[in-house]
């Protein structure tokens, strides 16, 4: 698209992680039999009345000051009115007006730049029930236990240029979510869907081009791919003379397709009007500054940490902080004494390789950091096993069975031997059983001494140390080179 421009905004839905629903006691848990959670408020039943899960309100401030918005002072809910089967009340509870916070940013980076992203707000919100359209005879079931859950609509400004972006920018926004601990992110189960508003325009055009949405995108490859294909479908209709009319329209990552939904409606169609049934929140520099306390670390000041203050690689840093499992396994590593070069290493690199042949990851394996850090010391600290006896059998046997390093080494007979006497000894001996080796290092091959190592690390059967038995063998060899 030489001569076009793409604008973009997204509308990040995420379901918060509250143990019950937004405005009822209702548990929020997954994959339950249909309406088995629901009860007359989320059922929209006439004479109940709706009170704000305040765990859900502490989640969004978290949110809030995590993608650095203004908060507002004082916020209220309202009704937003349409008819829809999976909407029992034929309004949802949202905001409209007076969003809780505002004007925010997040930075991301694509192809190692850095691109700030407007946040234009977040509002607070519930979720509608699920239409189910298998098993019913021909017909259509609905399942109320989505209905009423709490969801942050996290709305960008038209600050996106290329589909990448808009990956990035979305993917950017789950793990922040994430670090967090606010929204599992599970996008298969929907706990994180966006919304795309996409135009085209001429370059050098200031003014926005009509958009078209695209709802409801469950995966980060869609919402790219999905806008990949809209826009080349805008230039189209404009280069073949055409308009674009504002629409909503929905993607089919199966087959690629986007096909229209509806032709849009515009706000007032939903005729908002402040809920009723729910008091104003006023929001205090009080409250504020407890949720601040409570802000867990985000993975940007996280990285930045590890880089200054702990003197990892960036590359380090950044896989340690992509996964926040991973990064938390390694700090549970570091308070057990381990140094933070050795412990990134191990838990980035050979932990890391074992694990996904197994296909597991350091969060579900079982093992404690403890253990972990106990089989680090042991290799790297105390140098009682050696580096290979530990990632080919120590680390998988503890995954395997859960027991220590240290026990796993003593049954495999894998202790590196620490009697100088006894590896004298070992050496001694292969330098008899290879006498042509010998004769051709002691003749000036220098190269010859790595063959006869190896040898050497072979009797010792893993559990040799490289450090101590190189040099052991070097000088023996050297001694007969002299001598002769
Ligand atoms: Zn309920």
């Amino acid at each position: 698209m030489p001569n076009y421009e793409a604008v973009m905004g997204l509308e990040v839905h995420a379901q918060l992680k509250t143990n019950t629903k937004m405005f009822c006691g209702c548990p929020t848990s997954f994959g339950e039999p249909p309406n088995t959670q629901v009860c007359p408020v989320c059922l929209g039943l006439p004479g109940s009345l709706p009170v704000v899960n305040a765990q859900a309100f502490e989640f969004a401030l978290k949110a809030a000051l995590a993608l650095h918005c203004e908060i507002v002072g004082f916020t209220k809910f309202d009704r937003k009115n349409y008819y829809y089967p999976d909407l029992p009340k034929n309004y949802q509870i949202s905001q409209f007006d007076l969003p809780f916070c505002k004007n925010g940013y997040l930075d991301i980076n694509v192809d190692g730049a850095v691109k700030r992203i407007g946040i234009t707000r977040i509002h607070m919100e519930e979720d509608a029930g699920k239409l189910v359209h298998s098993d019913h005879g021909g017909g259509s079931g609905v399942d109320l236990n989505r209905a009423g859950t709490p969801l942050l609509e996290i709305v960008s400004e038209p600050d996106l240029r290329t589909p990448a972006e808009a990956r990035a920018y979305m993917e950017a926004v789950a793990h922040i979510l994430e670090f967090l601990g606010i929204c599992d992110c599970n996008m298969q189960e929907g706990s994180l869907r966006c919304d795309a508003n996409v135009s085209v325009r001429p370059i050098g055009q200031t003014t926005l081009n009509t958009r078209r949405e695209i709802k409801n995108m469950n995966s980060f490859r869609y919402v790219e791919q999905a806008i990949e294909i809209e826009i080349g479908e805008q230039i189209g209709l404009y280069e073949s003379g055409g308009t674009v009319r504002q629409e909503t329209r929905l993607f089919n990552g199966d087959t690629g397709v986007i096909r229209t939904m509806r032709t849009k409606e515009d706000a007032q169609d939903y005729r908002y009007f402040p809920e009723p049934d729910l008091p104003p929140i006023v929001i205090t520099e009080a409250m504020i500054n407890e949720i601040k306390n409570k802000l867990d670390e985000l993975p940007e000041a996280r990285k930045q940490r590890y880089i200054n203050e702990l003197k990892l690689s960036d590359y380090d840093a950044k896989v340690l902080t992509d996964f926040k499992p991973m990064g938390d396994f390694f700090e549970a590593v570091l308070k057990e004494g381990v140094a933070p070069k050795f412990a990134s290493n191990w838990i980035t690199a050979d932990l890391q390789g074992i694990l996904k042949e197994h296909k597991q990851t350091i969060d579900t394996c079982g093992l404690e950091p403890k253990a972990v850090a106990e089989l680090i010391q042991l290799v790297e600290k105390d140098k009682k096993i050696n580096r290979a006896a530990a990632k080919e059998t120590v680390f998988p046997k503890m995954l395997e069975t859960k027991k220590s390093a240290l026990e796993i080494a003593t049954v495999e007979n894998l202790l590196i031997v620490a009697d100088t006497g006894a590896t004298e000894k070992i050496v001694e001996d292969v330098i008899e059983k290879f006498p042509k080796l010998v004769a051709d290092f002691v003749g000036g091959k220098d190269a010859v001494l790595n063959a006869i190592f190896g040898k050497c690390m072979g009797e010792f059967k893993g559990k040799g140390d490289p450090a101590v038995i190189r040099p052991m063998l070097e000088k023996k060899l050297l001694a007969l080179r002299e001598k002769k």
